[in-house]
This record gives C-alpha cells, sequence and structure tokens, in this order.
C-alpha cells in the first residue's frame, strides 16, 4: 500500500485533523504536503459535505445542507518543480470507499448517497419537476449499488473523483470573479442562483491565519463550477487508471482533490449528485515541462479516461430536442434537449411502476451515458441518454405482446418539502 500522505480520521470533522485541507481555490492557500514527480502515494477523501448528511430516512439534511461549506477538499499537494506552463500528469491509480461512520478507509465496506437539492438551495438539473429535497441511501456490496429506497435496480459502480484540479494563478482567479460577477448582476435574485460569488462564510483555508485568511477568504473562488483548472468537472469516466493532464499555473502545481462518487451517469443531472462517498485514491504525479505550450493544451484538462468499466453493452436510450415545456422552439440548445431526453427517461420508466423520483434518482447516479447527438441540424439539437438495461432485474424493453413489469415498491424515497 502507497504511503498516505492526507490521512483523515473519518470521527473527527474535516478542521479538526492533521492536515487540514481548504474548500476554496485561491494561490495563496498553502500546500499541506510536498510530493516528489514519479512519487505514489495515498489520500483519503472526506465526501463533499463533510459528514453532514446522515444513513437514514429522512431528507431533511439534504433540505438544510451546508452548501457554504463545499467541497471539502485534500491537498493542496505541491509537486517539486513543476511551474506555471508545465502539464501535471495525474495517475489515478485506485479509488474506493470507507465506511464513514467507522475511522480510516476500509474497502468494500461503505455506503453512500444522493441527495436533490431543493428549488431554493440549488436545485438540480430538472428542478421544476422536483422543487422539494429527496434523498436515497446505497449500500455498497464491493464494487455493486444498491437502495433500499429503490426496488429491482441494481448497478456496477464507477469509481471516480467528481473534483480534482491545480490552484489557479491570481490573474486567473480574478478573470474568474469579473466573469461569473457579471452574469450574476444579468439576474441578481434569481431562484437558483445563476454563479456562486466569493464567500467568506465557512471557508477553510488550510493552515491559513489571521488577516491572510481574512483576504483569501473574501476573494476565494467557490468549488462548484469546473473551470480552467479542472475543477469539478464530474466526469464519471475518470475510473482508475485514469491519466489526467492538468494545466500548471502556479509555482508546485498546489493539486487537491475530492468529492468522490461510487457511481455517476453522464451530466450528474441529480446535483448532489452522484452515490457520493468518502474514501481514499492512490495516485502517481509526473510532469511535462512546458507541456501546455508544447501539446497546443489549452487552459483545460486534457485525459486518458480509464480501463476499469462495467461491462454494459446493451442499452435503451431516449431522445429529446430543444423545444421548451411551453412548446417554445430553442436554437440548438443541447442542455434543453438532455432535459428533455431525461424527463422522457424518466416517464418512461415510471410505466414500469417506479415514482419519478427513484426514476431521476437512477438517471443520475447509474453508468448512464449522455450524449450530444446532433449539434447543427438547426433548430434543433438532439440530446440522449442511454440506460443500461441489465441493470433492472427485469425486461426494461418495449414489447408489442406483453405489458410493463410493474415493481414492487417498499420503503420510498425520503422528501422534506421545500
Ligand atoms: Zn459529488
Amino acid at each position: 500500500m502507497p504511503k498516505n500522505l492526507f490521512p483523515l480520521d473519518n470521527s473527527k470533522k474535516f478542521t479538526n485533523q492533521k492536515h487540514v485541507g481548504h474548500n476554496r481555490w485561491h494561490p495563496d492557500i498553502p500546500a499541506n504536503v510536498t510530493v516528489k514527480p514519479g512519487e505514489v502515494f495515498r489520500a483519503d477523501c472526506r465526501e463533499w459535505f463533510d459528514g453532514a448528511i446522515k444513513n437514514d430516512d429522512s431528507a431533511d439534511d439534504i433540505r438544510n445542507a451546508p452548501l457554504a461549506g463545499v467541497h471539502v477538499l485534500s491537498g493542496p499537494f505541491r509537486v517539486e518543480g513543476a511551474e506555471p506552463g508545465d502539464l501535471l500528469i495525474v495517475d489515478i491509480l485506485e479509488i474506493d470507499s470507507c465506511d464513514q461512520e467507522d475511522s480510516g478507509p476500509i474497502s468494500g465496506m461503505g455506503w453512500g448517497y444522493t441527495g436533490v437539492f431543493a428549488n431554493k438551495n440549488g436545485g438540480g438539473f430538472l428542478t421544476e419537476r422536483f422543487p422539494d429535497a429527496y434523498k436515497v441511501i446505497w449500500d455498497f456490496n464491493g464494487d455493486v449499488a444498491t437502495s433500499r429506497h429503490i426496488p429491482e435496480c441494481s448497478y456496477v459502480g464507477i469509481h471516480h473523483p467528481g473534483l480534482m484540479g491545480t490552484a489557479p494563478s491570481a490573474e486567473l482567479l480574478a478573470r474568474w470573479t469579473k466573469r461569473e460577477t457579471a452574469l450574476i448582476a444579468t439576474d441578481p435574485y434569481r431562484v437558483p442562483p445563476l454563479a456562486l460569488p466569493p464567500l467568506p462564510d465557512s471557508a477553510i483555508l488550510g493552515s491559513l491565519k489571521g488577516a491572510d485568511f481574512e483576504r483569501v477568504a473574501r476573494e476565494a473562488a467557490r468549488t462548484a463550477p469546473p473551470r480552467e483548472n479542472g475543477g469539478n468537472q464530474d466526469i464519471k469516466n475518470l475510473t482508475a487508471g485514469s491519466r489526467v493532464f492538468y494545466p500548471v499555473f502556479v509555482s508546485g502545481a498546489n493539486l487537491s482533490f475530492g468529492d468522490l462518487h461510487f457511481s455517476q451517469g453522464d451530466g450528474e443531472i441529480t446535483f448532489c449528485g452522484a452515490i457520493e462517498m468518502g474514501g481514499f485514491m492512490d495516485l502517481r504525479v509526473d510532469l511535462i515541462k512546458g507541456g501546455m505550450e508544447k501539446y497546443g493544451v489549452r487552459e483545460n484538462a486534457i485525459f486518458m479516461p480509464g480501463l476499469r468499466d462495467p461491462q454494459y453493452s446493451e442499452w435503451i436510450a431516449f431522445s429529446g430536442v430543444s423545444v421548451d415545456s411551453k412548446g417554445k422552439q430553442h436554437y440548438l440548445d443541447s442542455w434543453l434537449a438532455y432535459q428533455n431526453a431525461c424527463n422522457h427517461a424518466i416517464d418512461y420508466l415510471m410505466k414500469f411502476g417506479y415514482t419519478d423520483i427513484q426514476a431521476y434518482m437512477i438517471l443520475g447516479t447509474a453508468p448512464v451515458e449522455g450524449r450530444l447527438s446532433g449539434v447543427v441540424d438547426i433548430p434543433n439539437a438532439c440530446s440522449t441518454i442511454y440506460i443500461p438495461r441489465s441493470i433492472f432485474d427485469f425486461d426494461i424493453r418495449p414489447s408489442a405482446t406483453g405489458k410493463p413489469h410493474q415493481v414492487k415498491q417498499g420503503m420510498q424515497v425520503p422528501r422534506s418539502a421545500n
């Protein structure tokens, strides 16, 4: 087992650990650990809410989810010799869950959760249809996830970090703040908001103290959006065996990561989101000096996805086009078309006896494939969502002679009104 350079005790809050990580992006958050190019190491990660979500049958904790405190990230890891313009190679060697009730990572004994935020607390991709808060608990049996809240469905998870990235330079951070603040100004009272401005409340900034802490808390970027440094990209295919190349913006690169997922569908449409878990990653880092210029890599990560995927090869897929619920035509809007494809799939699954929220939770967490099937045929974008057929314990296909199997409902998905 590689040396654990960032051990976390799951019985303690994130701010009481040996190494205190961070939950904002800023170039002045000091590195916690230094690693050398070529070095292999392990790091623990808390799930993104630092233990606020419980393994029970109430969604009140999701309704009241402390969003100002996310994401709790392990790091920063300073990589010796890294300079702006380099590419940081990160190999994900292993990633697994731990028992969040217990101390230390214990492979294969964990559980995880998926939430849908209430409309007033961030919402989700289909927040018009699901304005309340919901929660589903998943049990991990090796690599397979099952839930007492969703009958007759199980699947192989594809573990990945939802969030990983390098620290921004001061110049890049200023660009983020400028453009996101300008967006918010176009509709400042929107619910949910258009973006999240810097927020000193609940900021965790590693070992920073005093006046430096106050300044960085005011300036630092929130971790919710993916940006040029990688960040919260929620790419489900960053499984073990993946190699990611991050642009380096500051001396030492200052790599950080967290928000581990047991499994997720493309788009993380439920927003809270995937199957969220605590756990660990084994990583190897290396450098390509001057790699950004050498390979024409823009300010955004490139990657080679992992080799460890579930063996799903048969799908049922749903399509949608860019027309909204009021019948208005939109121009090549793939986001809207994907919403329609997802709503389409939910309607279909409900014919098999699932509730709408059970179907939504399946689409957010099972290894479904979302695709931009057409983006040029004016005026309609066509987006599609592919669901693996064998995740269901019954035949999900339409047939001319049979009728839809009806799942046997047990415990419903916990809901907490907005
Ligand atoms: Zn997540």
